[in-house]
Formats: structure tokens, C-alpha cells, sequence
């Protein structure tokens, strides 16, 4: 047969080839069904303010339970759920989620919530994002959605319009990862921002390059200019976090403060990061 035969000259590349693909379906599947059987879950990190290092956010971070894998992290997930565009369903779980949480931890800070592109660009985010803080009860300035630059290459009339409808709810727009992407500083006069995340690949330098030093200085300096919080991300030791508060950047993130944490711990982790004068939990390890 024509198939055989076209099979045959393939076969010096295929074996490769078929073992890719057919992980990529079978990883489909079982995203799928994990959406089904309600194997996701939400971990907690908190943002804390530089100068009275207090607790001002808490991020939601997705995590997949996998029965047989155990807690699987986004990044070997949230790609080809992108791809395939079960990112969309995914992230309205979590948007649910997340201001549910945030809804039974009364006193408890905002809840930020990382939306992807492809969610971003689909039609009724909007009515999903209305939904799930008319559902929860959740005070709409309590929730931040995280956005990357990636958001922006897109057609920035939709963008710019979707940001501005998103505010209207009452709720943040913060920057993710800022510096990493197609980065433009015409973005922070051009888009609504509340908050820009500098990403950990400079915090990680802070205080050993002076380059990373200036960007962050540059950043930090602009952002108040234009009345919005910096975040550092992935903040890490002591040493950083001081170079940080001579930058003039606001809030800070990190395993320096707590590595994410399940839901229930929450309310603990709140409890114990307000009675320390100092930050802890360096050495906590995120529960598998
Ligand atoms: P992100 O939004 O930039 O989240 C911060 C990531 O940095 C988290 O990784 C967090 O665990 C990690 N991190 C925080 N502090 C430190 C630190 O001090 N050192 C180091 N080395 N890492 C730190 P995580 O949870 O693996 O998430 C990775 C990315 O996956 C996120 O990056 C975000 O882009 C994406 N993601 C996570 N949850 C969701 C979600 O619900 N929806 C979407 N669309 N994307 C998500
Ligand atoms: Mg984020
Ligand atoms: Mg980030
Ligand atoms: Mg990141």
C-alpha cells in the first residue's frame, strides 16, 4: 500500500518524531481529563512591602496533582495547554478559584492571578472575569491580573480596550516579567498598568552586577514617575532585598519570604510572616 510504502521512506526520521508527537498526545489527554477530574490546584505566594514588610499580595500559582507524577509545575504544562487552547477553561478555573480563596480569607491581601495570552486574546474574558467575582463575593480591588508583553504584541487596539473594560470592574493590572519579552518602555505610558514584576533573571544579579543594578534603578525610577508599583521577583537573600529598598522598589517576592504554599496553609503563612519581624521561610519547602 501507498501508506506503507511512504511510511518505509520516512523511516530514518520517524521513530523520533512519532515518540514526540505521541507524548504531546498523550499529555493532551491527560490535561483534559485532568481538567475533568479536577487535578489542578492553586499554591500561594506572598508579595511583601520593601519598607514595612508587610504583606501586600498573595500570587496564585498553578499546580498540576498528577496521580502518578505527583505536583507537576506550569511550566510542564501551561505551553501546550496554550497551544491547544485548553488554556482557556484552565484559566477560568483558576480565576474562580483564586477569588473563592481570597473571597474565605477575609483581612487577607489581594489575590493576583496570572492570565495567559491566548486567554487574554479570547472572546468574553471579560464576562469570566465578572463572573467569578460576582460568584465569590470577591471585593473586585482585591484581585490583580498578571499580564506579560507578550499580551501587547497583539493587536493593541483589542488590548488596550479589554485592559480598560477589566479596570472598569475595579480590579489591577500588573506587568509580569518585565524585561524579558519584546519589552518597550512605550508600554508603561500605553497601557493602563497598576504594577510592573521585574523579572528574577535581573533580581538575581542585583547587588553582583552593576548592569542589573541600573536597570532596576531605571525601571523603579520610571515606574514612580508614572505612579505605578515595582515588584521584584524571585527574591532570594537578605542582600538583595537591601539593594532593592536603595533602588526605591516598592514590593518584593520570593522563597526570601515564603516558597508558594497550598490554599490551607494560607491563613498559617499570613499569621506567621505578620509576627516576624524578619522575613523566614527561606528554608520551607513547598509540601509535594
Ligand atoms: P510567574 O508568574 O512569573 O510566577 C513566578 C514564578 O517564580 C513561580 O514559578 C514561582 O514559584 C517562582 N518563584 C518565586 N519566587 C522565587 C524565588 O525566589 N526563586 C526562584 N527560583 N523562583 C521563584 P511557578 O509557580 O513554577 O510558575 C511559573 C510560571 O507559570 C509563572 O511565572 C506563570 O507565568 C505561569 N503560571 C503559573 N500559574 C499560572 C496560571 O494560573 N495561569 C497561567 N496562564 N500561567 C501561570
Ligand atoms: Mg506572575
Ligand atoms: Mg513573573
Ligand atoms: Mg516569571
Amino acid at each position: 500500500r501507498a501508506k506503507s510504502e511512504g511510511r518505509g521512506r520516512w523511516r530514518f526520521f520517524e521513530p523520533a518524531m512519532d515518540a514526540a508527537m505521541q507524548l504531546r498526545r498523550a499529555l493532551e489527554i491527560e490535561l483534559r481529563r485532568a481538567l475533568l477530574l479536577g487535578e489542578f490546584e492553586l499554591y500561594y505566594q506572598p508579595i511583601v512591602d520593601v519598607a514595612s514588610r508587610h504583606v501586600t499580595g498573595l500570587e496564585a500559582l498553578l499546580r498540576w496533582r498528577h496521580p502518578e507524577r505527583g505536583l507537576v509545575p506550569p511550566d510542564a504544562f501551561i505551553p501546550l495547554a496554550e497551544e491547544i487552547g485548553l488554556i482557556v477553561p484552565i484559566g477560568e478555573w483558576v480565576l474562580a478559584r483564586a477569588c473563592a480563596d481570597a473571597a474565605g480569607w477575609p483581612g487577607a491581601p489581594r489575590v493576583a492571578v496570572n492570565l495567559s495570552p491566548a486567554q487574554f486574546a479570547s472572546r468574553g474574558l471579560v464576562e469570566v472575569v465578572e463572573a467569578a467575582l460576582r460568584d465569590s463575593g470577591l471585593d473586585p480591588t482585591r484581585l490583580e491580573l498578571e499580564i506579560t508583553e507578550t499580551v501587547m504584541l497583539q493587536d493593541s487596539q483589542a488590548t488596550l480596550q479589554t485592559l480598560h473594560r477589566l479596570k472598569a470592574l475595579g480590579l489591577r493590572i500588573a506587568m509580569d516579567d518585565f524585561g524579558t519579552g519584546y519589552s518597550s518602555l512605550s508600554y508603561l505610558q500605553r497601557f493602563p498598568f497598576d504594577k510592573v514584576k521585574i523579572d528574577r533573571s535581573f533580581t538575581s544579579e542585583l547587588g553582583l552586577s552593576r548592569q542589573s543594578d541600573a536597570i532596576v534603578q531605571a525601571v523603579t525610577d520610571l515606574c514612580a514617575g508614572l505612579d505605578m508599583v515595582t515588584t521584584a521577583e524571585g527574591v532570594e537573600t537578605e542582600n538583595q532585598l537591601q539593594t532593592l529598598s536603595q533602588r526605591g522598589c516598592r514590593e518584593a517576592q520570593g522563597f526570601l519570604f515564603s516558597r508558594p504554599q497550598p490554599a490551607a496553609s494560607v491563613p498559617e503563612m499570613l499569621r506567621s510572616l505578620s509576627d516576624e519581624t524578619g522575613p523566614h521561610g527561606a528554608g520551607r519547602d513547598e509540601p509535594g
